[in-house]
């Protein structure tokens, strides 16, 4: 069964939770993976099909090591706002190189990277687990993009949904997740953008492919 992690707590103090499940015995090894929702509040699609996924791979484990982060930014969901309680967009708030303090309005990057805690938690598991593959849930768009190594990822994961596959959003994303671990440390990052779980009913069937296949086959 999986183990449940507490990695940390947002700033109003809402438990920040991680769940790690582990391949059959038989899975061949491979770089573990990291999924994670909700680090903009407003898009709680995000961590419904987190759990979703959870759910399932309780019934059928992944082919790797996998860690799920189903909500990065609870106090967001919380409250419905993008951002965290302090107002800081936490996916402009990572420690890459192209961090910059200056941002349109909405778009509050803190006044320094990774001062905020549901940051700080999430940079503290991938150090701690050293997972290779990361994948980012967004909402609620259907599509795919790539930052690093995540090409022949996404362009697998957009076939298997039916969504477009870009390299970027289509405008710049300093001190974002993809900055910091694709472009700068070269990792396999991919980011979906998941359509509404419970609104929609092609959501799942959708998404579901593509989760898998980032789990259970090639390296
Ligand atoms: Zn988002």
């Amino acid at each position: 069964m999986p183990e449940e992690l507490v990695i940390g707590a947002s700033v109003l103090g809402r438990e920040l939770v991680a769940i790690r499940f582990d391949p059959p015995d038989y899975a061949r090894a491979r770089p573990p993976a990291l999924i994670f929702g909700g680090i903009h509040g407003d898009e709680a699609a995000s961590v419904l099909q987190c759990e979703r996924l959870a759910t399932e791979l309780v019934e059928r484990p992944p082919g790797r090591v996998t860690w799920i982060v189903p909500c990065v930014n609870p106090d967001g969901v919380a409250a419905g706002t993008k951002n965290n309680a302090r107002d800081v967009d936490l996916n402009r708030h990572f420690a890459a190189a192209n961090w910059v303090a200056d941002h349109k309005p909405g778009y509050f990057p803190g006044h320094a990277p990774e001062t905020e805690p549901e940051v700080q938690a999430l940079v503290a598991l991938i150090e701690r687990t050293g997972v290779q593959r990361l994948v980012a849930l967004h909402a609620t768009f259907r599509c795919v993009n790539w930052d690093g190594a995540g090409r022949a990822l996404a362009e697998e994961m957009a076939r298997l949904s039916g969504y477009e596959v870009n390299e970027d959003i289509g405008y710049p994303t300093p001190g974002s997740f993809g900055s910091k671990y694709g472009v700068d440390r070269g990792l396999e990052v991919v980011t979906v953008e998941v359509p509404y779980l419970e609104i929609d009913e092609r959501a799942w069937t959708e998404t579901r492919a593509a989760l898998r296949f980032s789990l259970d086959l090639p390296t």
